[in-house]
């Protein structure tokens, strides 16, 4: 069974560079700007973890922490039904899907660690295969002061809590993240200078992603730690950009993406 495996994400470039898709036993970060694409790729991976394994899925329950009430069922409906019609439009199967999918909405910080306990039942019953979170930044409303101990931060039990959950459970963890859109100048430090995640890609004159500073400020450095794959999604010149701006096994490659009414694809 899929003990240390993948979710594929049917991206084929992206889950060829990731030795097949968003791998289980980590935290994997969307990052990107308002209307990227980031709640499409979680709905689209929501519905290949609730797919029967015989359709590639992993047949299991998934929780999708809709932090800012923007999951839509009709929206996941339609991405269903015009990716996997084979299976959707089978007798019930639609339904089945749709009944795997557990939506929380916590609209609180208190909420939210209610919702992360959760969790836990779900583990120990053996069927969580995928735990979606959309998004964490949104939780933390003022600045976080980066000259604070990492422990009084106001998320650090939960990013301590998410990252030990993937490490305990093997499942894929997806937390997205909004970062304002890439037009600021070189005054603002670049992620990769400062956790030192990736330096070829600092190196790269063509790929100038900096990574918003605002998004260190709320959720810190100590974050920055617990994600072990970084996808940056981005706007140029009008086309759409995926970016691996994290891994340990891929480059930083990068791949032009689009949203159809079937969801997101390369
Ligand atoms: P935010 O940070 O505000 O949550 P996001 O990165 O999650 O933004 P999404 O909601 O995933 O952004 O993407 C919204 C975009 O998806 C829309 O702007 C639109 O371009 C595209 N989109 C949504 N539905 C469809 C559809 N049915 N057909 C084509 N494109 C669509
Ligand atoms: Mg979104």
């Amino acid at each position: 069974e899929h003990l240390a495996g993948h979710l594929p994400t049917r991206l084929k470039g992206l889950d060829k560079a990731l030795c097949g898709g968003i791998p289980f036993g980590v935290v994997t970060e969307l990052v990107g700007p308002a209307g990227i694409g980031k709640t499409q790729f979680c709905l689209k991976l929501a519905l290949l973890a609730s797919l029967p394994t015989s359709y590639g899925g992993l047949d299991g329950q998934v929780i999708y922490i809709d932090v800012e009430s923007k999951f839509s069922s009709r929206r996941m409906i339609e991405i269903g039904s015009k990716s996997f019609p084979e299976v959707f439009y089978r007798e019930g199967m639609a339904k089945e899907m749709a009944g795997r999918i557990l939506v929380l909405q916590p609209s609180s910080l208190p909420e939210f660690t209610d919702s992360l306990q959760q969790i836990k039942v779900l583990l120990l019953q053996n069927k969580l295969k995928l735990l979606i979170i959309d998004s964490m930044a949104a939780l933390v409303s003022g600045e976080f002061e980066q000259t604070n101990n990492p422990r009084q931060h106001p998320l650090a039990w939960h990013i301590s809590f998410i990252k030990s959950l993937a490490e305990l459970s093997r499942i894929p963890i997806i937390v997205t993240n909004q970062v304002r859109s890439q037009t600021h100048g070189d005054s603002l430090f670049s992620f990769q200078h400062t956790v030192g995640a990736n330096s070829q890609m600092q190196s790269r004159p063509d790929n100038p992603s900096r990574f918003d500073s605002h998004l260190i400020a709320a959720l810190g450095i100590h974050w920055a730690h617990a994600v072990s794959i970084r996808l940056i999604l981005e706007v140029r010149s009008g086309q759409r950009y995926l970016k691996i701006a994290k891994s340990p096994i891929s480059p930083p490659l990068q791949f032009c993406f689009e949203i159809t009414a079937s969801g997101i694809s390369l």
